[in-house]
């Protein structure tokens, strides 16, 4: 087990900067989830790690040692791949201590980590298959079997479960999980799937155009997000952004879009923000419900809504109305709206509101 150490790092390909200034303390132990969108330089961040891409600059720590320099081998790391490279020609068993073998390890000790790993992996029953004659999910576990008999001190996966469907792809979220409670060892995982972020980490670090964004305990980032690319990113369905201008005054402050003031509860600090400020109001769908009660709780705001459209999803329906001719999204419960066009009133919880600056999009 190790924690790990970047500073500094930047990765070149050419002239163009892929990984343009990572400072990363990882703790041992600890779940982190590299996450974002495509291109932004999260598996070149990982590939750095494991040695398969070499720093342009910066230094990479594991157990406190420098391994720039180190063989990939020589970081004593196991990375897991989304094509899972299982070797066609071999078994289960063989696949799993294909490493071990290479490395000379005696075939009773290999033998016993192989039945360890398959036991902790429900893979038992395949030893004896071929790649060929397993499905998705079951390539996927022999992968990670592979990577666990070498008890590495990191474990590092790129994207393990992109290519499996979606009922799979839960389950063995489950399990990487599960694992990951089991051995405690650090592991640093790449997706561009947010749920699978929020899911899985103890820390997400959510990386934009080859820099960090923001990083933290997910619920610390979807909750306080310090940007509208944060905001926007984390959370599905996605939070609704209303444009409008600051209002401050004695008497509390407000956000005003075209016609409506919308007051933000006392005790709100809001950080160098001016009256006149032109800003982004962000509304997550929860955070918008059907009115219930009399009146709205503190914090809360009551608005009539006219439904523009309704997507049901089973237990909730997701429903969209415009204020001040910003599309809003709500999230009602199942029976809530039957049809467009059909008027509730939504409250608006306020104490859950995010505002940004309009022009810099950071969190005020
Ligand atoms: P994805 O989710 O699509 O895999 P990513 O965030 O993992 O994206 P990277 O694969 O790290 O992104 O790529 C970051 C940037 O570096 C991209 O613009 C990509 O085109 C570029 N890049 C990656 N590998 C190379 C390479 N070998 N040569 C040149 N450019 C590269």
């Amino acid at each position: 087990m190790a924690n790990v150490k970047i500073i500094g790092l930047h990765k070149k390909y050419g002239a163009f900067d892929a990984v343009r200034g990572i400072d990363l303390d990882i703790s041992d132990g600890e779940f982190t989830v590299l996450v974002g969108p495509s291109g932004c330089g999260k598996s070149t961040l990982l590939r750095t790690i494991a040695g398969l891409e070499e720093a342009s600059d910066g230094t990479i720590e594991i157990g406190g040692e420098v391994v720039n320099e180190f063989r990939p081998r020589d970081r004593d790391v196991a990375m897991v791949f989304q094509d899972y490279a299982l070797y066609p020609h071999m078994n289960v068993a063989g696949n799993i201590g294909f490493g071990l073998k290479a490395r000379k390890m005696p075939k009773h000790e290999i033998d016993q980590r192989v039945m360890d790993a398959a036991r902790m992996l429900g893979i038992t029953k395949l030893l004896d298959r071929y790649p060929r004659q397993l499905s998705g999910g079951q390539r996927q576990r022999v992968a990670i079997g592979r990577a666990i008999v070498r008890s590495p001190r990191i474990f590092l996966f790129d994207e393990p479960l992109s290519n499996l469907d979606a009922q799979l792809r839960d389950e063995m979220r489950g399990e990487i999980k599960r694992l990951h409670q089991q051995i405690a060892t650090t592991m640093i995982y790449v997706t561009h799937d947010q749920i699978e972020a929020m899911t899985l980490a103890d820390r997400i670090v959510l990386m934009r155009d080859g820099i960090i964004e923001q990083q933290g305990a997910p619920l610390d980032l979807f909750e306080r997000p310090a940007s509208t690319f944060v905001a926007g990113f984390l959370g599905s369905p996605k939070m609704s952004f209303l444009p409008g201008k600051l209002l401050r005054g004695e008497n509390g402050d407000a956000v005003t879009l075209k016609q409506t003031s919308i007051p933000i509860p006392a005790g709100r600090t809001l950080i160098d923000a001016e009256d006149g400020q032109a800003v982004l109001l962000g509304l997550r769908p929860e955070h918008v419900t059907r009115a219930r009660d009399a009146g709205p709780e503190a914090g809360h705001v009551r608005y009539d809504a006219t439904i523009a459209l309704i997507q049901p999803t089973g237990s909730r329906s997701y429903a969209t109305f415009s204020l001040d001719g910003t599309p809003v999204m709500a999230e009602l419960q199942a029976h809530d709206v039957s049809r467009p066009g059909e008027q509730i009133q939504i409250d608006i919880n306020m104490k859950r509101a995010s505002i940004f600056d309009r022009e810099s999009e950071r969190a005020l």
